[in-house]
C-alpha cells in the first residue's frame, strides 16, 4: 500500500472542507472499489476521507411518492429494508443481487453510482426509475448524472448525499450476471412510471443507456410481447471474454422481455 493520510469525517461539511483543502483526497465509502484500486496501484490518493461515521448520509425515508436512500446505505441494508421492499420491490431485489454477502455488507449506493462502473446494477435502477441524485451542492436528474465509462456529472469536491426514487406503478430488474463477480453482463431495469415506461440497460455498453423504441412500445401496451421483437444494435457495445457485442445485444431483448413479465407479476 502507499503511504496516505486517513481521516474519519463526522459531517458532510467536514468532508467538503477537507476536499476543498486537499482536492486530491478521496472519499471512502465501503472501499469496495477504492481500496482495490489502491492495492492495484491504479489510485494513489494522498488522503482518504472516511464517510462511515456521517449520520446525515444514512437512512431510508419513504413518503407517499418517493423513497430516498442515504448515500452511505449499504446494498445489504437496502435489500433488507421492509420499506424499500414495500414501496419499490424491484429496487430491493436489485440491491440483493449485487455481488456477494461481503460486498453487500460494505458497498454503498453512493459509492456505486459515483464510481459508475459500466456493469454496475444501481445505474440501471437510478435511470430506470428516473431518480434524482442529491449532492451537497444540487440535485441531478438521473438522465444527466451518468456520463462516460467511470465518469459522472459530479464536479470536483461534490459529495452525493442521497438518491431519491419516485415510486413507480410497477417495475422489475433482470440481469444476466457474471457467475464469478455477479456484475451484470447485461441488466435491464423496466419501470412503468408517472412519465411513462422507462427501460434502462447496464452491462451492455460503456455506460447505462435507455432504449426509446422499447419505451414507446411499452407505452402503447405494457406487455412482454411489445419488446420481444425489438433489437438493439451491437455497434459500440462491450465485447470481452464473457460475451460478444452481438450476444449482449441479444441479451438486452431477452432481459427486457423478462423484466416486463416480472413487473406484471
Ligand atoms: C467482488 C466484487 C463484486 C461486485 N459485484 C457487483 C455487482 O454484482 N453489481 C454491482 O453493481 N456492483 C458490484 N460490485 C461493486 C460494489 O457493489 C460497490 O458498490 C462498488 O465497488 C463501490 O464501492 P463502495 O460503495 O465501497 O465505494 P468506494 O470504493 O469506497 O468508493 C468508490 C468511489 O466513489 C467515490 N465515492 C464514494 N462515496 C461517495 C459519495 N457519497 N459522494 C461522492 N463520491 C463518492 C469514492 O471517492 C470512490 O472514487 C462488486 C465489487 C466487488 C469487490
Amino acid at each position: 500500500m502507499y503511504a496516505f493520510d486517513y481521516q474519519k469525517v463526522s459531517s458532510v461539511a467536514d468532508a467538503a472542507a477537507a476536499l476543498a483543502k486537499n482536492p486530491d483526497a478521496k472519499l471512502l465509502a465501503g472501499g469496495q472499489t477504492l481500496i482495490a484500486s489502491m492495492k492495484l496501484r491504479l489510485a494513489n490518493p494522498p488522503q482518504l476521507l472516511d464517510l462511515g461515521n456521517v449520520p446525515e448520509l444514512r437512512g431510508i425515508k419513504v413518503d407517499a411518492g418517493s423513497v430516498t436512500i442515504g448515500a452511505m446505505m449499504r446494498h445489504g441494508e437496502v435489500a433488507a429494508s421492509s420499506e424499500v421492499k414495500r414501496a419499490i420491490p424491484a429496487l430491493a431485489a436489485l440491491a440483493a443481487g449485487i455481488g456477494d454477502r461481503m460486498v453487500r455488507n460494505m458497498g454503498t449506493i453512493g459509492g456505486s453510482i459515483a464510481n459508475n462502473d459500466p456493469a454496475a446494477d444501481y445505474p440501471a435502477g437510478v435511470v430506470g426509475l428516473n431518480a434524482t441524485v442529491v449532492t451537497n451542492k444540487r440535485k441531478i436528474a438521473a438522465d444527466d448524472f451518468f456520463k462516460q465509462l467511470f465518469e459522472t456529472a459530479l464536479a470536483p469536491g461534490e459529495i452525493i448525499t442521497a438518491v431519491s426514487f419516485p415510486v413507480p406503478k410497477r417495475a422489475a430488474y433482470m440481469k444476466f450476471k457474471n457467475p464469478a463477480s455477479r456484475y451484470a453482463i447485461v441488466g435491464v431495469f423496466v419501470a412503468d412510471t408517472a412519465g411513462g415506461p422507462r427501460v434502462a440497460v447496464t452491462g451492455a455498453g460503456p455506460g447505462v443507456f435507455r432504449v426509446p423504441e422499447m419505451e414507446k412500445a411499452l407505452g402503447a401496451k405494457f406487455a412482454p410481447e411489445s419488446v420481444a421483437a425489438i433489437k438493439v444494435s451491437d455497434q459500440g457495445l462491450n465485447a470481452d471474454i464473457h460475451a460478444s457485442a452481438e450476444y449482449r445485444a441479444h441479451l438486452v431483448t431477452v432481459m427486457a422481455k423478462r423484466a416486463v413479465a416480472a413487473a406484471l407479476g
